[in-house]
């Protein structure tokens, strides 16, 4: 079984016009209990993070950001990153979700898990809230993995469309935690870091792996490109748990992103990032939702990606 994540609270970020809104979890949610998806899932328990918990990974300082504009009412943090009057606790929900899945799977009882969480966090550096994210999630998580199961072997596998910068700068000279994005680059894209070149700092060195895609590049060349840097990040690390930044903008029908990916090709980075899990990790796996914007491809391909979540065999 799948240990799914999900919380009403998560509607409660509310970003007014804004391509992450509220409704793109309310047409997951329809689309998963259409499928009868859910009832096939266990469903996760968790509690929030505590401000001092998201503050031994971010600036103080930043955290206070997001809790004082949230205080007055809300406010952005950058044109845009909203920050509504529920924010605050939201992302501290959306970060506690995250870590919650990692304790049970490292407990064992379920192999993987999927955090339908918003807002989403991989933009989200050491210092600042950017790029639709306050807290990063999936950073989170993996340093819950590091201090409450003394984990030195993490992988984070990031296939959304955009460079998850704030993930990398968190890691970037940790040589405990392997950071492999895949992301569209060059021409302005957002936000304009993970070049090939950058691979790391230090103790970190070797430890941070990017995949450049070029807009235009085929599927083919995408899922080439892929399994090689994948494989590159599994053999370095040799992970004891995966961690996903699941972003589905790369679809072809993605407002903001479109890459040219299609739901099946969401099944695919979902089997080849399983059998990395199954080969070292013994099957651990813990998803997060980062992007995806058009409402309906998101919806289909979170369901592909849960379906074969599911169909895992350890
Ligand atoms: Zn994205």
């Amino acid at each position: 079984m799948t240990l799914l994540y999900t919380d009403p609270l998560f509607l409660k970020h509310d970003t007014g016009m804004h391509p992450e809104k509220p409704d793109r979890l309310r047409a997951i949610t329809a689309r998963l209990e259409k499928a009868e998806l859910p009832k096939k899932c266990a469903a996760g328990e968790y509690k929030p993070l505590t401000e001092d918990a998201v503050a031994k990974l971010h600036d103080a300082k930043m955290v206070k950001l997001v809790k004082q504009a949230a205080e007055r009412g809300g406010g952005h943090r950058d044109p845009d990153t909203v920050v509504s009057k529920d924010s605050f606790a939201v992302a501290l929900a959306a970060a506690g979700a995250c870590a919650a899945a990692v304790d049970a799977v490292m407990k064992g009882t379920e192999p993987n898990a999927l955090c339908l969480v918003r807002p989403p966090g991989h933009h989200a550096t050491p210092g600042r809230s950017m790029g639709f994210c306050l807290f990063n999630n999936v950073a989170l998580a993996a340093n819950h993995a590091r201090t409450a199961h003394q984990l030195t072997r993490i992988l984070i596998v990031d296939f959304d469309v955009h460079h998850g910068n704030g993930t990398q700068d968190v890691f970037y000279e940790a040589g405990d935690v392997m950071f492999f994005s895949i992301h569209r680059f060059g021409m302005g894209f957002y936000p304009g870091t993970g070049a090939a070149d950058e691979t790391g700092k230090g103790k970190g060195k070797g430890y941070t792996l990017n995949a450049p895609i070029k807009f235009g590049t085929s599927r083919k060349d995408y899922h080439a490109a892929f399994r090689a840097a994948l494989e590159k990040a599994a053999d370095t690390i040799k992970p004891e748990l995966v961690l996903v930044s699941a972003g589905f903008d790369a679809h072809a029908k993605d407002p903001i992103g479109s890459l040219g990916l299609e739901v099946e090709d969401f099944v695919t980075l979902t089997r080849e990032v399983l059998g990395v899990a199954k080969a070292h990790a013994k099957g651990r796996l813990v998803s997060c939702l980062e992007g995806g914007y058009n409402l309906e491809v998101l919806a289909e391909s979170v369901q592909a990606h849960l379906e074969e979540l599911l169909a895992f065999k350890p």
